[in-house]
C-alpha cells in the first residue's frame, strides 16, 4: 500500500449471509476492532441488513456498502434496487461486477459499466470487481482479460469520476476456494491495472485510485498481500464473517 497517496480500504463482502440480528451482533464485534484503524473499514451486507448496518455503525469509522445496484433510476425492474434507494438509507459503497454476479446472474462488462456510471452519478462509491478465470490464467491471457475488463468498466467515465472508483482485483480461481494468489501475483495484477488506468487517465489519477486484492484473503496472509506497493487493501468474503479474523486483516492494513 502507498498510504501517502491513496486510501487503504478493507471491505467485507458478506454475500448472502446473516439475518438482521446476526448482522447487528457481528458489526458490534467489528466496531472496537476498527476503532484505531489506519484504513477505511467497509461492510457490504445483504440488502435486508443495510438499514440495520447503517444504524449500527453510526458514530464509528465504518462505512456500509451494498453488493449490487441497478443501472436505471426506477421502473419495471422487478427485484432490483436503485442508487437513490441505497443513498436514502445512508449507504456509501456498492460492489459492482462481483464474479458471482457475472457467473450466476448474467452480469457483463457492459452492465458493469452502466452500473458504475449510475452509482457515480448518484454519489455512491463503486467497488468494481475484475479478475480472470482459472483457465484464462492457465492459458496466459490474464493481462488481456483484466485489461479488457478495466477498459470496458471505465468506458465513458471522466477522469474526475474515475478518481472516485475503487477497484477490486479478484482472480476468480481464488474466491471462496482457500487458494490465495501469491503476493507477487496480486502485485503484478494490481500494477497492471494501475498501468491501464494511467493510459486512460494519466499518472496522477492512476496513482490515487485504490486497488484492492480479493480472493481468500485471511488473517494469516493479509499482511504479506497488503505490504505490496500496489495492493491497497482487500475485498474479503469468508474471513469477513468472523470478527476476529476481519479485525486481524484491518490491523494488517493499518501498519
Ligand atoms: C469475495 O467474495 O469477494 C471474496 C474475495 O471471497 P473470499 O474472501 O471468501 O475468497
Amino acid at each position: 500500500m502507498k498510504k501517502d497517496i491513496r486510501k487503504a480500504i478493507i471491505a467485507g463482502n458478506w454475500k448472502m449471509n446473516k439475518t438482521r440480528s446476526e448482522a447487528k451482533a457481528l458489526i458490534d464485534e467489528i466496531i472496537p476492532l476498527s476503532q484505531n484503524a489506519d484504513c477505511q473499514t467497509v461492510v457490504c451486507v445483504p440488502y435486508t441488513n443495510l438499514e440495520t448496518a447503517v444504524q449500527a455503525v453510526k458514530g464509528t469509522n465504518i462505512k456500509v456498502g451494498a453488493q449490487n445496484v441497478h443501472f436505471e433510476e426506477n421502473g419495471a425492474f422487478t427485484g432490483e434496487i436503485s442508487v437513490s434507494m441505497l443513498k436514502e438509507i445512508g449507504v456509501s459503497y456498492v460492489i459492482i461486477g462481483h464474479s458471482e454476479r457475472r457467473q450466476y446472474f448474467g452480469e457483463t462488462d457492459e452492465t458493469v459499466n452502466k452500473r458504475t456510471k449510475t452509482a457515480l452519478a448518484g454519489g455512491l462509491i463503486p467497488i468494481v470487481c475484475v479478475g480472470e478465470l482459472l483457465w484464462e490464467r492457465e492459458t496466459g491471457i490474464t493481462e488481456e482479460v483484466v485489461s479488457r475488463q478495466i477498459k470496458l468498466a471505465f468506458f465513458g467515465i471522466s477522469a474526475a469520476d474515475a478518481a472516485k472508483v475503487v477497484i477490486a482485483y479478484e482472480p476468480v480461481w481464488a474466491i471462496g476456494t482457500g487458494k490465495t494468489a501469491t503476493s507477487e501475483q496480486a502485485q503484478e495484477a494490481c500494477k497492471l491495472i494501475r498501468d491501464r488506468l494511467c493510459t486512460l487517465y494519466g499518472k496522477d489519477i492512476a496513482d490515487s485510485i485504490t486497488i484492492q486484492y480479493g480472493g481468500s484473503m485471511n488473517a494469516a496472509n493479509a499482511a504479506e498481500l497488503v505490504a505490496k506497493e500496489d495492493v491497497d487493501g482487500g475485498l474479503i468474503g469468508g474471513a469477513s464473517l468472523k470478527a476476529t479474523d476481519f479485525g486481524e486483516i484491518i490491523k494488517a492494513a493499518s501498519v
